[in-house]
């Protein structure tokens, strides 16, 4: 398939489900929504008003009311995109809405009733079936993962232990755009597979929740589908497309009350929003088409959608009304909010063997594993041809053979072998000529032979078995999965998605012939005379008089808007503002300056978790390093080491001695030296341990000695006489 860079557009379609009986009962007012369906249009009348007040509308790609099937939504406006999943598009899904307007209901609907299955148990079928009917060179990987974010936090549904996980960080590739890191994904090979895979995180996300209710209108649920489709290209190599679907059942769009809330309670309230604030925010300024930032990095739900709002995707979103008059204020935010995501410009693309395909990986692995198996197989047929004695007469003809028959001729080689080990023992144990420690050994080395060629085998099969199961993941177009349809029903489906498709269509007509028509009718009309021309123009008058009425109380209403949320932004920001009062009051008064200095200093801003973090007191790429290398006084030492101990190693002595013993305090009771000295040799002044040579002075007198006094040194460096008294002095002290 070529690539499309072409952009399109967001499709937008609205939904309004019945009235409950809850809301029947509160009157006959009835609903406040109206639809045409063959214009695309909603029609919203405000209860409040008086009736003169003209009432709004709003024209989207498709509009359902409260009669609509899940089936027809499915084939008019989800269908074409999983089609273009399929053919290695990023498709997304998304239901906007109040809590209680149908979004889980249009998502998910009920999975027990065929009519009323939602969107993605549709998908699922329709992905497995068409898998099922494509063409037999074609091979699939489909994986699923599942996630939620709550709290500004993103959890994996399908981790065994969720409850005690860690939330899970976003990351982002060049490649694949923004992912989640260490996101559970399970390859799914049937319908039944990845219903589990739905039950299982569904299952996970009503367990850690106290209120359903309550969790599932505050969080935000994904299901991601990927595709991998490996299909021989024109020039006969192997050509993977990559297909994402995300399918996304957001939080309750209506506001969260944040008035009176203080602390975490305070946090909480602002996180909860968050995500949708910042996507209303994305869209306003992909919409608005002027805006040079797009603020996607706000929240964790823009930065996985990134590339389905203004990117890489073919996206559709369907937002959901509740007929109700009481919701007249968040009917009207929902339809402003869908009609903005209207004018979102995407670039979709086929992904073309892009280079993280897993796909690519499981072919290379079976494909080693097939070789290895085969050479293993090939081993064993050598083997059992030589035990025959007829290698030599079929080397030729070794290519000719097919699998098959090696396979079978392993079996056989195994087969012969045991037999002919067993017929050896026995053999041995009869044999009475030989001696009994003789018999031993034979019998012990047959054992050996015996267990190495069940090794063997036993290797060979888990081989083959880790090869099966890696081959079975894969899925065969027209093969792995039975179709029962037979051709009626696919007609029957045929003409269904024709119809879907000239339904839409002929939508599309309509409201461009709308459009032409109020731009054309005056060239039209060709005025005999003046009064007529008078007339028209009246009459014309009054529609754009029309016209300049509802848009100025549109204009009034987005005022109203906007002034209301700058007013619940101040609030919030004079509630965090004193919250920031609070924290200073202590950190100034009870948390010393230079500790909050030092603090300060060791932390940093992480953009990615959008956190602030202590660094290593060590700096990371350092510290390995610096921790290896040994401090120069140690080199060849076990511990560093100080001169004076170096000293005393190399005199031989030991080598710990402390400061305080580096002097000899005891008494020297030997007899002073009394040879007579040559007076003519005089003594510097500066030797520091010179001796005094008075005799009588030195009787008595403690004398003391530097361990450091290197006597090379002082030969070198000093008279005779010093170096007598020196020589003298050492067999004293150790004596
Ligand atoms: P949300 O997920 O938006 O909070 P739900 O999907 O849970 O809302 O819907 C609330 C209730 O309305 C459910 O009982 C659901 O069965 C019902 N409902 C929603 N949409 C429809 C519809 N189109 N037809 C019939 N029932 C609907
Ligand atoms: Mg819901």
């Amino acid at each position: 398939m070529s690539k499309n860079k072409s952009s399109e557009s967001v499709k937008v379609v609205v939904r309004c489900r019945p009235l409950n009986r809850k809301e029947e009962s509160n009157g006959p007012a009835g609903g406040i929504v109206q639809m045409d369906l063959r214009l695309g249009q909603v029609i919203l009348r405000n209860p409040r008003a008086p009736a003169s007040e003209p009432q709004k509308t709003f024209t989207f790609d498709a509009v359902y009311d409260a009669n609509s099937k899940q089936r027809d939504l499915y084939d008019e406006s989800v269908r074409p995109l999983i089609d273009s999943v399929l053919a290695g598009f990023n498709g997304t899904i998304f239901a906007y809405g109040q809590t209680g307007t149908g979004k889980t209901y249009t998502m998910q609907g009920a999975w027990l009733d065929p009519e009323k299955r939602g969107v993605i148990p549709n998908a699922f079928d329709h992905i497995f079936t068409h898998i099922s009917r494509s063409q037999s060179d074609r091979q699939y990987l489909v994986r699923a993962s599942y996630l939620e974010i709550y709290l500004e936090e993103v959890r994996d549904l399908l981790d065994p232990n969720h409850g005690n996980a860690r939330a899970l960080e976003l990351r982002e590739s060049p490649e694949s755009g923004v992912y989640v890191r260490d996101l559970t994904s399970c390859v799914c090979k049937s319908i039944k597979e990845i219903e589990e895979v739905m039950n299982v995180g569904n299952q996970a996300r009503a367990v850690g929740a106290t209120d359903m209710n309550e969790h599932s209108s505050r969080s935000h649920a994904l299901f991601l589908i990927t595709v991998e489709c490996s299909q021989p290209g024109p020039d006969g190599r192997k050509h993977i497309r990559v297909g994402r679907l995300n399918l996304v059942d957001l939080a309750g769009s209506e506001r969260q009350a944040k008035t009176g809330v203080q602390g975490e309670r305070l946090k909480e309230a602002a996180k909860i929003n968050l995500s949708l604030s910042a996507l209303g925010n994305v869209i306003s300024a992909l919409a608005d088409g002027r805006s040079s930032h797009v603020p996607y990095r706000d929240s964790k739900l823009t930065r996985l959608l990134q590339d389905s709002l203004g990117g890489n995707a073919k996206t559709v979103m369907v937002a959901t009304l509740g007929p109700a008059p009481q919701h007249y204020d968040e009917t009207l935010t929902t339809l402003r909010y869908a009609n903005r995501a209207k004018n979102i410009q995407n670039q979709p693309r086929v992904n073309e063997d892009p280079k993280d395909a897993l796909l690519r990986e499981f072919q290379r692995e079976i494909a080693r594993l097939r070789a290895q198996l085969n050479h293993r197989k090939w081993r064993s047929k050598q083997k059992k041809e030589q035990v025959e004695g007829e290698g030599w007469e079929r080397d030729g003809d070794e290519e000719t053979e097919d699998e098959e028959e090696v396979e079978k001729e392993a079996e056989d080689y195994v087969k012969l072998e045991e037999q002919r080990l067993e017929r050896e023992k026995e053999a041995i144990r009869e044999d009475q000529f030989l001696l009994a420690e003789e018999k031993q050994r034979l019998l012990g080395e047959n054992k050996r032979m015996m267990g190495d060629l069940r090794k063997e085998q036993e290797a060979t099969e888990q081989l083959t078995a880790k090869y099966k199961a890696m081959e079975s993941k894969l899925l065969v177009g027209g093969k792995n999965i039975m179709d029962h349809t037979n051709e009626q029903q696919k007609m029957l489906e045929m003409k269904r998605q024709e119809i879907a498709e000239q339904s839409r269509s002929e939508r599309e007509m309509q409201q461009k012939m709308l459009v032409q028509d109020e731009e054309t009718v005056e060239l039209r009309e060709t005025f005999t005379s003046l009064q007529q021309e008078v007339e028209a123009k009246t009459k014309k008058l009054k529609k754009l008089y029309a016209k300049l009425q509802c848009i100025k109380a549109e204009i009034q209403d987005v005022n109203d808007e906007h002034v209301r949320s700058r007013q619940e932004l101040e609030q919030t920001q004079n509630e965090l503002t004193r919250e920031l009062k609070f924290k200073y009051l202590i950190i100034e008064n009870f948390i010393p300056p230079e500790e909050k200095n030092k603090i300060m200093n060791r932390l940093t801003f992480d953009p990615e978790e959008d956190q602030w973090k202590f660094q290593p007191l060590v700096p990371a790429e350092s510290k390995s390093s610096q921790m290896k290398k040994r401090p120069t006084s140690a080199v060849g030492y076990k511990r560093p080491i100080s001169q004076y101990a170096r000293v005393a190693i190399a005199m031989g002595a030991h080598s710990r001695y402390r400061a305080e013993n580096i002097m000899f305090l005891e008494l020297d009771m030997t007899p002073p030296n009394t040879a007579s000295l040559d007076r003519s040799t005089e003594v510097e002044p500066n030797q520091s341990h010179s001796l005094d040579n008075s005799p009588t002075k030195d009787r008595g007198v403690r004398k003391s000695r530097s361990w450091c006094q290197n006597p090379k040194s002082i030969t070198s460096s000093s008279s005779n006489v010093s170096l007598a008294a020196c020589h003298t002095a050492t067999p004293m002290a150790a004596q």
